[in-house]
């Protein structure tokens, strides 16, 4: 497998959600097993170059690649959720979306201070979701050493935005 034989597998949706946009499906990705171990396996091997110690999987879609990279890693899965889902304590941040507002939540004694943590989602496009989620780890004491994604949209610049914290993904569309 290669990043062109990935970029084939990555299904395009146009004018989803809205009118003018390009949505990126990854479900084509998890009914390829080729691609879908391709990106595990280049996931892993981020992960494991940035001495990671816990995967920080971001709700809903990133859980799907964090887990077998966390399994194939022997790593912990932090999973970060929607409001109302998670039933013990929690630590939550509050991040502004395009219309509105949106939180996020974690579970506040699976945060180990000074821990390494990498957050992984399925798409980074603005990078709000993993700063507000790597904000939140922050300020319960962990280390937030990347932020990775299959797929990056680097043109809205979410390397800067998330700056000084890493950020590194599979494939990139412009
Ligand atoms: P951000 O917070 O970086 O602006 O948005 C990223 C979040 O929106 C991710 O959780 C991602 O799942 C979702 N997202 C936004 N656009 C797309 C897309 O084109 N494809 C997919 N699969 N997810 C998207």
């Amino acid at each position: 497998m290669t990043v062109q034989e990935l970029d084939k597998a990555i299904r395009r949706v146009p004018d989803f959600p809205k009118p003018g946009i390009c949505f990126y499906d990854i479900t084509s990705i998890l009914m390829n097993p080729e691609a879908f171990r391709y990106c595990v396996d280049q996931l892993a091997a981020i992960t494991k170059d940035l001495n990671a110690q816990v995967i920080g999987a971001i709700e809903a879609r990133g859980f799907l690649f964090a887990t077998p990279v966390a399994q194939a890693l022997g790593l912990p899965v932090l999973l970060l959720r929607k409001k109302g889902k998670l039933p013990g304590k929690t630590l939550s941040k509050r991040y502004a979306l395009e219309y509105g507002e949106d939180e996020i939540f974690v579970h506040q004694e699976d945060v180990t201070p000074g821990s390494r943590v990498v957050l992984l989602d399925d798409l980074i496009a603005t990078g709000g979701t993993l700063k507000a989620g790597g904000a939140m780890l922050q300020e319960a004491g962990a280390m937030v050493v990347g932020a990775l994604g299959v797929i990056g949209l680097p043109f809205l610049g979410y390397e800067k935005f998330l700056d000084p914290v890493p950020v590194r993904t599979i494939i990139t569309y412009e």
